[in-house]
């Protein structure tokens, strides 16, 4: 047998989800030979975003699993929407992510003829009529949920008429909206969407693959499962709000008479602070409310891998919502947990300090340079070490020291002493202040000599530990600290009068000045870093030979895990 079964429980500890129980049912019962074969469906008018990758990581994870395939295609019916700078962004995307549709790239436009011959078909059945009517006529006929809707006056043409009218619309006899083409199916029917759907309608616009070979174009319901069934997809999964497009999905396919993929609805995955819908993304963009579609608080897969998000944590995050059946809401903190415990393990440590307060050790020789060995990753000892210089002066962040401390204040404040990481024990002995505005600007401290870092007679202990760098061999870089694009949790939730526009979060992008440890000289774009306590960063390609720009992925805090806890 191909597809031997185990288990699920065996292998990995976690129930089937309902998608997997259908497909294993299916495969015990020999449906479709034994063939598990999806695909990934894009309508190429926008950039993919996470619950895009959510669903690339179901489709081709089944087909992964159950030794089967997966196409890329793309669903490209509506020429005025579509352009090949999205498809070319998609195809990139969906290989980041770590997956590959090897030579099963598809695009529902190289079967325009196929699907007119469909639609033929259909004439002939008289299961399909052209209607003159205009589109607002159609949509006031069409009844409402509880009103049922009026047949068309040309519901009742001769085949020879439909075919013959057909043909011409196809020859560019008529003007765009004159026409169009529609399943005779029941007015009445308490479904909308098998109301005499329109399958075809005459629109001369350039398409990004036909160019003008085509003046009439099908209708996504129309062109959607007829490509899926031209593909022999096994089970065509697809989001909650095509449940009630399935009996039209099937009829179709039923009535034209072709292979029978299977429609599975899983429930699409909406994030707390975040709005998922293309046209909303793109609105963003060009009402330059964002930098571009890549801009690092965006939620979409080319803007998180600009964050710093790596495939592995999308995949990971993908994994660990599952599927499910309702609609619900997923906190992104969530999203956020899986990128902190992927660079745990994966980030090297440095210190920045990205607001600077200057430390002058007056007892530590000028002129002196000391190489401090440091840990690079705690997580993984194969990351090795490095070397990190330590002098007279160095910046240590402002928040680290108070003159005046509440009780059970560990960092550094006057008469304390705090451990520099990886380096000596100081003590504060004085202030200098700004006369007009009071600010501390200088932190004087001596050092104790015999508490160097890894030394024998170094085990002296002190509350806290601060990171520092070396003012002489600072290099200096922007900062950009994200924080979440939205202030609300359902921004598509907006009062009267308001939409998601209005809960734009105004500290979503905080621009400071850092001063980071030279190691980072040889850094390039798309390097990841844990600035030891600050969070995690990322060498943004904004930077160049003479600039270095760093974007916050996240920060340290867990919040998920303490929410967690909470529960
Ligand atoms: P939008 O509504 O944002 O414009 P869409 O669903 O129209 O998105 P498509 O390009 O048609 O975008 O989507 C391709 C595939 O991705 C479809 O199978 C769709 O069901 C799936 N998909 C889209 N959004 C989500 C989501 N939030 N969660 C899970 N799957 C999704
Ligand atoms: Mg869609």
């Amino acid at each position: 047998m191909e597809n031997q079964i185990i288990p699920e429980e065996e292998k990995t500890g976690r129930s089937l989800n309902f998608i997997e129980e259908i497909i294993e049912e299916d495969l015990k019962n020999n449906v479709n030979e034994g063939r598990v074969h999806t695909r990934f469906p894009p309508e190429p008018n926008g950039y993919l975003h996470i619950g895009h990758a959510k669903s690339i990581c179901l489709n081709f994870g089944l087909g992964k699993k159950y030794n089967g395939k997966t196409n890329l295609r793309f669903d490209d019916t509506n020429p005025v929407k579509e352009d090949v700078e999205y498809v070319d962004s998609i195809m990139e995307d969906v290989r980041w992510l770590g997956f590959d549709w090897e030579d099963r790239l598809f695009y529902a436009s190289d079967y325009f003829e196929q699907l007119y011959e469909y639609a033929v078909i259909l004439i002939r059945k008289g299961k399909a009529y052209v209607c003159d009517m205009s589109a607002e006529e159609i949509s006031e006929t069409r009844g409402t949920p509880t009103r049922p809707g009026k047949e068309s006056p040309y519901r009742n043409r001769s085949v020879e008429e439909n075919l013959d009218l057909f043909a011409r619309m196809r020859a560019d006899e008529f003007p765009d909206g004159t026409r169009v083409l529609r399943a005779k199916i029941d007015m009445t029917s308490p479904n909308m969407h098998m109301r005499d759907p329109i399958l075809y309608r005459i629109l001369h616009a350039t398409h990004h693959r036909t160019g003008d070979a085509w003046c009439i174009y099908p209708m996504y319901d129309f062109a959607h499962g007829q490509s899926d069934s031209i593909e022999r997809i096994t089970h065509s999964i697809c989001t909650l709000e095509f449940e009630v497009h399935r009996p039209l999905y099937d009829w179709f396919i039923r009535e034209i008479g072709i292979y029978a993929p299977r429609q599975i609805e899983f429930a699409r995955l909406n994030l707390s602070y975040t709005v998922m819908s293309k046209r909303k993304l793109l609105e963003l963009v060009q009402q330059n409310l964002v930098t571009g579609w890549d801009d690092p608080r965006m939620p979409t897969v080319c803007g998180l891998r600009r964050r710093g998000y790596t495939p592995e944590s999308i995949r990971n995050f993908a994994d660990t919502i599952g599927v499910a059946k309702r609609d619900n809401v997923i906190d992104v903190g969530l999203l956020e947990f899986c990128i902190r415990e992927d660079l745990n393990k994966r980030a090297d440590r440095i210190m920045a300090v990205i607001n600077p307060v200057k430390m002058i050790i007056d007892n530590y020789p000028e002129g002196l340079v000391e190489e401090m060995e440091a840990v690079n990753n705690p997580e993984d000892e194969s990351k090795g070490k490095r070397m990190v210089p330590f002098s007279r002066e160095i910046y240590i962040e402002r928040e680290d020291f108070m003159e005046d401390p509440p009780k059970k204040f560990f960092r550094l404040f006057p008469g304390g002493e705090v451990r520099l990481r990886s380096a000596y024990i100081v003590k504060c002995e004085s202030l200098v202040k700004d006369p007009q505005t009071g600010e501390i600007t200088e932190i004087h401290c001596t050092y104790d000599q015999e508490t160097r870092s890894g030394m024998p007679q170094s085990n002296r202990k002190v509350k806290g530990t601060l990171h520092w760098v070396s003012v002489n061999h600072a290099v200096e870089a922007e900062v950009r600290l994200y924080d979440r694009l939205f202030s609300k949790e359902n921004p598509d939730d907006a009062e009267e009068g308001k939409d998601y526009k209005d809960y734009l979060n105004p500290e979503s992008l905080k621009t400071v000045k850092g001063f980071i440890e030279p190691s980072v000289k040889k850094a390039v774009a798309g390097d990841k870093f844990q600035f030891e306590r600050l969070g995690y960063f990322v060498v943004d390609k904004d930077s160049a030979n003479d600039r270095l720009v760093f974007s916050r992925t996240v920060t340290l805090k867990d919040s998920w895990a303490r929410i967690e806890k909470n529960q």
